[in-house]
């Protein structure tokens, strides 16, 4: 497991400055300092690991109990059309600070964000191979 010591456990224990929206005991949540849109929002967890997968399974449900709520405030405080959850694991996936994080990025029609979806289709044979793999490891 790593252990990410990264400005955003400084922001946790206050040691910079913050815009804060939301905070319980394993959960903190703060306004993204470079917004892709107005109340771009982080979503966090106290313990400062790097990936997702290596957050212990209640504090991840910590977020999950939350995330919704956070979401539905930002949404209704700057008036957005929807949203984008984003949560970038590893540099290769875009993750520039290494300390799991949920980006709540508010949308609103013709807003000039975009994404790209590049989907290409697969043989079914393909699929159902790899969802025995899949299969055989969580079970
Ligand atoms: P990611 O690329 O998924 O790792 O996103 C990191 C996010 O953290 C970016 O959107 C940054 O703008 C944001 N960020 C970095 N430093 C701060 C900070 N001190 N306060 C608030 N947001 C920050």
């Amino acid at each position: 497991m790593s252990d990410a010591d990264t400005i955003f456990s400084r922001i946790i224990r206050g040691e910079i400055p913050a815009h804060r929206v939301y905070e319980d005991q394993h959960v903190f949540a703060f306004l993204d300092i470079n917004p892709l849109s107005e109340g771009h929002t982080l979503v966090i967890p106290k313990r400062p690991v790097a990936l997702l997968h290596e957050l212990p399974a209640d504090e991840a449900a910590a977020i999950g109990r939350v995330l919704g709520r956070i979401a539905a405030a930002v949404v209704e405080a700057v008036g957005a059309a929807g949203y984008n959850v984003l949560q970038n694991n590893g540099a290769v996936a875009g993750q520039v600070v290494d300390h799991v994080h949920f980006h709540i990025i508010p949308r609103a029609a013709d807003d000039g964000l975009g994404y790209r979806w590049n989907a290409q289709p697969v043989e079914s044979d393909a699929l159902a191979a790899l969802a025995d793999r899949l299969r055989a490891r969580l079970s």
